[in-house]
């Protein structure tokens, strides 16, 4: 085994398992997933450490357990189908790409929306599509989702988002609190009944267009 691929599996041990998330298929799939090919060429060496890592134009690529948090806290089966807004580097839709039937990722800036494609292309991963756009209003032609991820944190919960959410469909989503205090929460759609739940206090970027800050 290369000595990414052993620091790979380390990651899945420590950071993830080691944390308490158990599922097979979630683990899995972090365990398939080159997540050194995700960041920039000059930071491989730091691709399986426990945090954040730059990826260009002012945005990060998440701590490997966060991503793998929102994935278990998601409940992905293999049938369902995923909508992923802020793309970013790719990594956590190639995650998502391995657990679920189809997924739809959004991203705003062209240049990590066509990076992204590139390597989730090569990775063959033909069931991943990638979209340029302003994903605060969601990917509505492939709607409704079982699963919607967010990992930009939102001001408050887009309303387009929890229209295109299926009955019975969970969305995790980095919700603002004031002061750069930002609540991880699940949002659960059943029948005309919506329920929030609190999971962690957590720090993303910022999610820009209409139903973002506008401004960020
Ligand atoms: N999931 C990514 C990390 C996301 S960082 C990964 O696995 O690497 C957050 C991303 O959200 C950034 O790339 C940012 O450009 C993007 N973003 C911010 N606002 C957005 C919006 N309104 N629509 C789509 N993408 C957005």
């Amino acid at each position: 085994m290369d000595r990414l691929a052993a620091e790979r599996q380390r990651m899945v041990q420590v950071q993830i398992e080691g944390r308490g998330l158990s599922d097979p298929r979630l683990l899995d799939a972090f365990r398939q997933v080159p997540r050194h090919l995700f960041v920039p060429r000059g930071s491989r060496d730091w691709a399986y450490d426990d945090r954040p890592l730059p990826i260009g134009f002012g945005q990060t690529i998440s701590q490997p357990y966060i991503v793998a948090l929102m994935t278990a806290l998601a409940e992905i089966q293999d049938t369902e189908r995923v909508l992923e807004i802020g793309t970013g580097s790719g990594y956590q839709a190639a995650i998502l790409a391995c657990m679920a039937a189809e997924i739809h990722t959004v991203e705003i800036i062209p240049e990590l929306a066509g990076l992204a494609a590139r390597r989730l292309a090569r990775l063959g991963r033909a069931n991943v599509h990638v979209h340029q756009s302003d994903g605060s209003v969601g990917w509505s032609p492939a709607a409704p989702y079982e699963v919607i991820l967010v990992t930009a944190a939102a001001p408050s919960v887009p309303g387009p988002l929890l229209e295109q959410l299926a009955d019975g469909g969970r969305m995790v989503i980095p919700v603002e609190h004031g002061d750069g205090y930002q609540m991880l929460t699940v949002v659960r759609r059943r029948g005309g009944k919506v329920s929030e739940n609190a999971i962690a206090p957590v720090a993303f970027v910022p999610l820009r267009g209409r139903y973002g800050w506008q401004q960020a």
